[in-house]
């Protein structure tokens, strides 16, 4: 069995107090939050913090919560938290498809929807969720806080635009009428990592689409995000043609890695059919909106 290096370990007691060691204890502190991505690479090696900062005691960032025009979910918001959430599946459906096919019960009883953006692994569910959202970040430091949009927030694998003495303290999502979203996901096995999957969002308006949103995982997408395939589809009414075509796009915007998961060529392909698919169910959930 493996152990990671040693290291020291805090417990905060609020965000401010969470800030205020990552400040007084330098860049080789990390927060820990479910510990189910950052433990495994310590025991690696992959990670060697100095201190550990644990935020599991901050309930001030474990809430999913309707605002206005916007849905708010705390960073410390456990995955099993957003599968149950009702709220959630009846705004955003595409959260309870995706958090039904991450990992296992005991990964989703402790990780956390701020561990998983923040780990920026590629193969994060959620960040394409989110990406296909159009969500934003808030982030938490010295000088207050910021908001950034998703499509600024991932940086490239392992890489976010939180700095070493900030925090991700929430997702926002913004509410809007005659919405649908859906989450398609291929993996070897259950509970495992994606061999690709797709997060799909639309958004009508007089019968065409007003904005739409989609996110790839685990297929090479910087940012998660595909543009072209999202500007192909605003403007049209919803049909099988238009998703085609911008199905086609999603597959251009891949650049996978042949792995033990599959080809490349294959991952591309897979990635362009799941997006074919998260079009159809996001559409079928936006008509419903709309009748
Ligand atoms: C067996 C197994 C299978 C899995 N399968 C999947 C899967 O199929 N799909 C999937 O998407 N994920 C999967 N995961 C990952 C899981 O979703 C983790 O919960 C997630 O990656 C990290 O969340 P966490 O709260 O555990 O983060 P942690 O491990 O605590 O932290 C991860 C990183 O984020 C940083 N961090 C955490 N919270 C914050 C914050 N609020 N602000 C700033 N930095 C922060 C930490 O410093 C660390 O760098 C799997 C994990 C395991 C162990």
């Amino acid at each position: 069995m493996q152990t990671p290096a040693a290291f020291e370990y805090e417990r905060a007691t609020s965000v401010d107090h969470a800030l205020s060691l990552l400040k007084s204890l330098g860049p080789e502190a990390r927060v820990v939050a479910g510990g189910h991505s950052l433990l495994p690479m310590m025991k690696l090696r992959l990670a060697r913090p100095e201190h550990l900062i644990d935020i599991n005691d901050l309930k001030e960032l474990d809430y999913i919560r309707h605002e206005g025009d916007e849905v708010r979910i705390g960073a410390l918001t456990r995955h099993r938290q957003i599968l149950d959430s009702d709220l959630l599946f009846g705004l955003f459906p595409i959260f309870r498809d995706a958090e039904q096919v991450i990992a296992d019960p005991i990964v989703r009883n402790r990780g956390t929807i701020g561990g998983s953006l923040c780990q920026a692994d590629p193969a994060e569910d959620l960040s394409g969720v989110c990406a296909a959202l159009h969500a934003s970040a808030v982030i938490a430091g010295p000088g207050g806080r910021r908001t950034v949009a998703m499509a600024d927030f991932h940086k490239g694998p392992y890489e976010t635009a939180v700095q070493p003495e900030e925090m991700l303290v929430e997702v926002r999502i913004a509410v809007r009428p005659d919405a649908g979203s859906a989450y398609e996901k291929v993996e070897r096995r259950a509970g495992d990592w994606a061999i690709a999957a797709a997060g799909a969002a639309l958004w009508l308006s007089g019968g065409l689409i007003s904005d739409a949103g989609i996110g790839l995982t685990a297929v090479g997408v910087d940012g998660f995000s595909a543009g072209d395939a999202e500007a192909a589809l605003k403007g049209k009414a919803p049909s099988e043609a238009v998703f085609a075509e911008a199905a086609k796009l999603a597959t251009a915007a891949t650049a996978p890695q042949s792995d033990q998961r599959g080809s490349a060529e294959y991952k591309s392909q897979l990635a362009g059919e799941l997006t074919l698919r998260a079009l159809r169910r996001a559409a079928a959930r936006a008509l419903r909106q709309e009748a």
